[in-house]
């Protein structure tokens, strides 16, 4: 069982660690500061320096299958450490911080179009999701619509709701093939100050003004009910 401190501090870059375990596929830590891949973001990059000035590499983070499981994937070839060692785990923080921007951006197209979610991926500088909706959407509107909030700069946030508060309020929940995870007493809201609230356990920046500018690329039509849009970094 690995604590998770991205889940409570998304701007944490570092932290000192022990090794709990290695593993070919992978080494877990007692704490880390590395987002796990799930909910269509990518698992953190990084390195895990080591007390005799070595590093190693990491290019992935990985769930196991038990519960609170947490792999960090060594790029190959390299030295591993052993379990006890004292490390610290140190993510590319300008990559995440791409990611965290991306994820945001995907909530602001959630309050742009009102519609249920399919699905969704976030990329590096780009991300996208697949509304279910049949209604013709327009690149330039979105765009529009979507930097305007970005603009307003709204405070982004996290609050907390019980399994049961969440069974009351079904609309809360805009992905319709991913359902969020209950059965812990109690789900993550992600709260952008009067513009979208649902479930989301993903790594967000503090304010949507932090996103900076973004453009729609593209609007593909997957399946009579799928739109898929596309959006990027506008610079
Ligand atoms: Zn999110």
């Amino acid at each position: 069982m690995t604590e998770e401190l991205f889940r409570s501090d998304h701007y944490l870059k570092s932290c000192e660690a022990t090794v709990t375990g290695v593993e070919p596929r992978g080494i877990e830590l007692d704490r880390t500061v590395f987002y796990v891949m799930g909910g269509g973001q990518p698992g953190d990059s990084g390195v895990l320096k080591l007390a005799d000035g070595s590093n190693v590499r990491i290019e992935d983070t990985r769930k196991g299958e038990a519960p609170g499981e947490i792999f960090h994937v060594p790029a190959a070839g390299q030295a591993m450490p052993a379990v006890g060692d004292k490390v610290v785990a140190e993510i590319d923080w300008a990559r995440r911080h791409r990611h965290m921007r991306i994820h945001t951006s995907l909530h602001l197209l959630c309050a742009v179009i009102p519609a249920g979610v399919t699905g969704g991926q976030i990329g590096d500088g780009k991300g996208r999701l697949d509304f279910d909706t049949q209604e013709p959407l327009d690149k330039d509107t979105i765009t529009e619509r979507v930097n305007k909030l970005v603009e307003e700069d709204h405070k982004v946030g996290v609050r907390w709701i019980t399994d049961e508060e969440l069974a009351a309020k079904p609309d809360l929940v805009r992905t319709m093939s991913v359902k969020p995870p209950m059965g812990q007493g109690r789900v993550r809201l992600l709260d952008i100050e009067g513009v979208d609230l649902q479930p989301c356990g993903g790594t967000h920046v503090a304010r949507t003004g932090e996103i900076g500018k973004v453009v729609i690329t593209k609007i593909e039509s997957k399946g009579k009910h799928n739109r898929r849009v596309n959006i990027a970094f506008a610079e």
